[in-house]
């Protein structure tokens, strides 16, 4: 035979008490055995419970008693409860009259509610031409008297259990109450809260079922709360050790003693859900299904507290006293951890005795703590257990990275002796996020980056088109998926949780005016609980870089295409990557010097494995690439070829800021920095292609007058050595080895048939000379410039951080 439960929500009026009727009638159409145990109706419990308080406390409950009443009957109007209302109402007036009432009162009152409910559910299936009968169970579970969480003596009650069942009228279906049961005194008992369970496990323990089926709310048990991870599954099957781990760690829907009566005679239990017929549930057996981690699942309103002090080390009995001071308290301990230097003693408590232990524990070792054995006693308050259940510690260790790569602080860490089983201690404010990281890497669901951009200019618009066209396939590919939550432009902020998608510019331009962009961004993903956070720099601002230690710090990693923060001052410089160190977040720039190309990660590659790096020279700027190409080429004037140039818009609004040599001694020096050089911007030598008296002023006017460039470069053209060509280049020489090199950018005349002297339209060229390679250098060459190219560059970087969290 099986035992069917039904819990207090499957049983609520409306859904929930229809759908429990009509599961019973196609089991006893289906022909198969069974007995029904019943939990108390929606919230009786809890109602009966308040209702008493409200009279013990002298109060007006007649509201809430009338309401009790109305609900119970009201599927039903007919059925005839007279018996327990009455018996509740005097109990109430003696409690409102006494203001005082003791845990057997209590548990005879609630008592009622499962009574109501058995008589309820057996009526019902009555009405419908079923044959069944309503059973109170003290007349079968006889207990001590521990009232409120009473012992169950079970020889005994097994006979009671026999006797009862061989006494029900033929083809009668069983209606049970659940939770409530008698002492020996014959006083009525109840077996804790949620003890429905308990007392079908029991049943099914003492009829030899064969299946215990739970019937509940919710679909079955899920690889994690399912409130709290979007991805969380179902598990088809568990055993019932992974199920008695759970239930020790929060998942309320098992009551840890409920499985032992079934392990006892190998019966399984099946979770399964009233509302919904279609889940096929969770089965809890004695084999789960493969081994592995199963579930993920936390606890909530525990405090840490910590024993610290040298006094401690090699100490004998230290441990003794804690156990003994909070077991006269009747405070319990959860997770454990001592250090084995044994100068500190972490262990974790219910919030609500967090108190009442440091003041116990204070007591205790007042002496200690005079003797300076012991210095501290400190609480942290608002922690949870998160419990890994069917998880080893090998297995532990790519979550552990992950969580410390997101800033999550593990407080305490604990496996068990069997070794299936971590427990970690987080802050609560951390949980959520915490366990939707370990979900994601145990479990191999995609794994989120959440993205803010900011700067959305032709690089930054460029990138987020290209992000969003292959998002897809990234998802696909990767297990990743790339969700834009935020854009910032110098006024707006748009920001979406679920990423911005195709329409996104028109709900940028709906979006409110904001100063405080980086602020907002930053709140919103603390109070979102964001995981694995890129923000991205494709400003040209020399402000913005003001806010990256604050993203860093509050668990970004940065990717920019944004030169200002590597060419500030060294101080600058260092000072980030130390912050990036502590936080341990990374900053790519790929697109810093010649734009997509693989330059920086080559350098950085070459250096890091020690190779000797002896000299960079290239073309660096896409601009004057073009210039000095096409100049060298024709017989045009230098001022007609910066004119065509500049309508490719191949050079900056104002082409002085590409003809002052500024942005390739940026880049030169960004190189140098790579091969920890301390070299600042003002050491670069610069050849300024700008005559001084044209430099101030505003570019119209220097277009004006730009014809006057003409003849000096005509001049330095024609005295050139034969079959030589312009280029204008930045070189990083001298002995590398030392603290600083020597940076030049110049304009220099070259063979025509060399690298360099090659080049065409606005390509960028790099040489990099290093000792093994000797005089022939590594060249990296091809678009060094270009808002798509940028764009692409960017991404690279974002894939690169993305594909290592
Ligand atoms: N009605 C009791 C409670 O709510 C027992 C149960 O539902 O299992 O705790
Ligand atoms: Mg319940």
């Amino acid at each position: 035979m099986k035992i069917i439960k039904f819990g207090g929500k499957s049983l609520s009026n409306g859904t929930g008490i229809k759908a429990v009727i009509s599961i019973i009638e196609n089991k006893i159409i289906n022909k198969e055995k069974f007995a029904v145990v019943v939990s108390a109706r929606g919230n009786a419990t809890d109602d009966l419970e308040t209702i008493l308080e409200l009279a013990r406390q002298g109060k007006d409950y007649k509201s809430q008693w009338q309401a009790f009443k109305d609900y119970q009957l009201q599927p039903a109007q007919s059925i005839d409860f007279s018996e327990e209302f009455q018996l509740l109402e005097k109990i109430f007036e003696g409690v409102q009259l006494l203001e005082e009432v003791s845990l057997k009162v209590k548990d005879l009152v609630l008592a009622q509610g499962e009574l109501l409910s058995s008589k309820l559910v057996s009526q019902l299936l009555i009405n419908n031409g079923q044959k069944a009968q309503s059973i109170d169970s003290r007349s079968i579970f006889i207990t001590d008297d521990q009232f409120g969480n009473a012992h169950v003596l079970e020889d005994v009650s097994k006979e009671n259990c026999t006797k009862v069942f061989d006494e029900i009228e033929k083809d009668n279906l069983a209606i049970l109450t659940g939770f409530i049961a008698r002492s020996e005194q014959d006083s009525t008992t109840t077996l804790g809260r949620n003890g429905s369970n308990y007392s079908a496990a029991l049943f099914a323990n003492f009829l030899n079922a064969e299946e215990l089926q739970n019937y509940t709310h919710v679909d079955g048990i899920y690889t994690a709360n399912p409130d709290l991870v979007a991805d969380a599954k179902i598990l088809d099957q568990i055993s019932f050790q992974e199920a008695n781990e759970l239930a020790s760690f929060g998942a309320s829907i098992l009551h840890a003693k409920t499985i032992i009566p079934l392990i006892e005679k190998n019966i399984s239990l099946r979770i399964l859900n009233t509302f919904n017929k279609n889940s096929k549930g969770t089965l809890i057996c004695k084999n789960g299904q493969k081994k592995g981690v199963k579930s993920i699942s936390v606890k909530s309103g525990v405090s840490l507290i910590n024993l610290e002090g040298k006094g401690l080390l090699g100490k004998i009995g230290i441990d003794a006293r804690i156990f003994n001071t909070l077991g006269r308290e009747n405070i319990n301990i959860g997770v454990i951890s001592q250090g084995s230097s044994e100068r500190g003693i972490g262990f974790v408590v219910d919030s609500n005795d967090a108190e009442n232990a440091v003041k116990s524990l204070l007591k205790e070792f007042a002496f200690d703590i005079s003797n300076k054995d012991v210095s501290n006693i400190t609480t942290i308050k608002n922690v949870s257990v998160v419990s890994i259940v069917g998880q080893n510690l090998q297995g532990f260790s790519k979550s552990y990275q992950s969580l410390v790569k997101n800033n999550i602080d593990i407080l305490l860490i604990n496996n068990n002796i069997s070794g299936n089983n971590i427990s970690l201690l987080i802050e609560e404010h951390q949980v959520n996020k915490a366990v939707n990281i370990i979900h994601s890497q145990i479990f191999g669901v995609a794994k989120n980056i959440n993205i803010a951009i900011f700067g959305k200019g032709t690089v930054g618009g460029s990138l987020i088109s290209q992000i969003l066209k292959s998002q897809e396939q990234i998802l696909k590919r990767k297990e990743t998926r790339l969700n834009i939550f935020a854009v910032a432009g110098s006024k707006k902020l748009l920001i979406q949780s679920n990423g911005i998608d195709q329409d996104w510019e028109t709900k940028f331009e709906e979006s409110l005016n904001t100063t405080e962009s980086v602020k907002e961004v930053i709140a919103y993903a603390e109070s979102h609980h964001l995981e694995n956070l890129i923000a991205i720099d494709n400003t040209a601002s020399s402000d913005f870089i003001n806010s990256y230690p604050h993203l860093i710090e509050n668990g970004f990693d940065l990717v920019s295409s944004n030169k200002i923060a590597n060419t500030v001052d060294f101080e600058f410089y260092q000072s980030l990557r130390k912050t990036l160190k502590l936080h341990r977040k990374e900053y790519l720039y790929e697109t810093n010097v010649g734009a997509g190309l693989p330059l920086i990660d080559t350098i950085k590659l070459l250096h890091d494995s020690g190779e000797n790096i002896t000299r960079i020279k290239g073309v660096f700027s896409g601009s004057l690439s073009y210039i000095f190409n096409a100049f060298s080429d024709s017989d045009e004037d230098f001022s007609a070829i910066v004119k065509q140039a500049m309508e490719k818009g191949f050079t900056e609004p104002d082409p002085r800021e590409d003809l002052c040599g500024n942005d390739v001694a940026r880049k030169l020096l960004i190189l140098a920095r790579e091969l920890d050089l301390q070299n600042e911007l003002e050491e670069v030598q610069i050849r300024n292609l700008i005559p001084e008296n044209l430099r101030g002023g505003q570019v119209d006017s220097f277009l004006q007058r730009i014809e006057e460039l003409d003849q000096p470069f005509k001049s330095l053209k024609e005295a050139q050595e034969e079959d030589h060509v312009l280029r204008y280049v930045g070189d990083l020489h001298g002995d590398l080895q030392q603290n600083k090199g020597e940076l030049d950018v110049s304009l220099v005349s070259v063979p025509k048939n060399s690298a360099l002297g090659q080049l065409s339209g606005s390509n960028s060229i790099f040489e990099i000379y290093t000792e093994s390679y000797g005089e022939l250098p590594i060249i990296i060459q091809g678009a060094g410039a270009g808002a798509a190219v940028t764009a692409r560059g960017v991404f690279g970087d974002l894939l690169r951080i993305a594909e290592k969290r």
